[in-house]
């Protein structure tokens, strides 16, 4: 037993190590990503339920390395969170949605908003707004092709979130509640911070055919969403059965796999350029 318990001690701590050594790479990594051009943003369709349209899409990052393969923003979001590198990685993912709006201008082509995914952190950060207006006024954006998601967590009571988020809606730009009903947070700042859209957790839409809570809890953000004058949106469908649910439910745009996976630049070019009336 003793001997059992030793080399079982021993598997543990080894196991620990490898794991910070892993991650210690994954962070040396990371710093370089930007510079050696390694991130890249894919775009996932928005869909508006009414006219069956795609008129936006939410920009998610993904990282390529080399010899690493892929790396999920579910791991290092939260590194670059831990590191401080959510700063830069930030900013080259405004940049970059924002020259892209531009580039597809020139061709023809204008989504009506592309939603980025703001970090909690981020959004606590001095100069993002004047950062946001820059990157706007270089690329001739028009108002409202911007919205930011931000979690229930970001913006938990305080008066500097509130002043960012007034700031940020004086830029023209939209905001939306990421992950909405998962954030344990009351619903009083529905009241008093400039939001426009409520996105629904895709844990909601999983089970919506099968839980009958889960319903309810969809039916009661739509009606929420409604009542205060609000977009709302529905992520995480999969399936026709919960499209036709959501679209009984007059949830006004959807999300998800049912639609289109995220996809690369290129693919955007492609499908929806062609789209464009002459
Ligand atoms: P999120 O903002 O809640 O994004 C939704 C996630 O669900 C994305 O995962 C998306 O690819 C995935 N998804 C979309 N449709 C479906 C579906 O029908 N079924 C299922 N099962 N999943 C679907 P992804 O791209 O791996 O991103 C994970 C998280 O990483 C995001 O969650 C977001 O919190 C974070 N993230 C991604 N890009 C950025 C970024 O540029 N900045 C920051 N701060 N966070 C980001
Ligand atoms: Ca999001
Ligand atoms: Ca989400
Ligand atoms: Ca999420």
């Amino acid at each position: 037993v003793k001997n059992r318990g030793r080399s079982h001690f021993r598997f543990y701590s080894e196991k620990m190590k490898r794991g910070t050594k892993h991650t210690m790479k994954i962070e040396t990594a990371l710093r370089k990503a930007i510079v050696k051009d390694e991130l890249v943003l894919y775009y996932q369709p928005q869909v508006d339920l009414k006219s069956g349209v795609v008129d936006g899409f939410e920009a998610l990052l993904r990282w390529q390395h080399p010899h690493l393969g892929f790396i999920s923003p579910l791991e290092f979001i939260p590194l670059a969170e831990e590191t401080g590198l959510i700063g830069p990685i930030g900013e080259w993912v405004i940049k970059k949605v924002c020259s892209s709006l531009c580039d597809w201008k020139r061709l023809g082509y204008k989504p009506a908003s592309i939603a980025i995914n703001l970090s909690p952190l981020q959004f606590q950060q001095a100069g993002l707004v004047e950062f946001i207006k820059k990157q706007m006024i270089i690329n001739k954006l028009s108002p409202g092709q911007l919205e930011f998601e931000i979690t229930e967590g970001a913006i938990q009571d305080s008066r500097e979130a509130l002043t960012t988020l007034n700031q940020l809606k004086s830029l023209g730009v939209k905001i939306a509640v990421d992950d909405f009903g998962t954030g344990f947070s009351s619903l009083s700042y529905l009241k008093r911070y400039p939001i426009d859209t409520l996105k629904i957790d895709q844990s909601f839409v999983k089970d919506v055919l099968l839980d009958e809570k889960d319903e309810a809890i969809i039916t009661t953000i739509i009606h929420l969403a409604h009542s205060l004058g609000l977009n709302v949106i529905a992520e995480g469908v999969e399936q026709l059965e919960q499209l036709e649910l959501l679209k009984l439910k007059q949830c006004q745009k959807a999300q998800g796999y049912y639609f289109s996976r995220p996809i690369p630049e290129e693919a955007v070019i492609k499908h929806y350029l062609q789209d464009i009336p002459n």
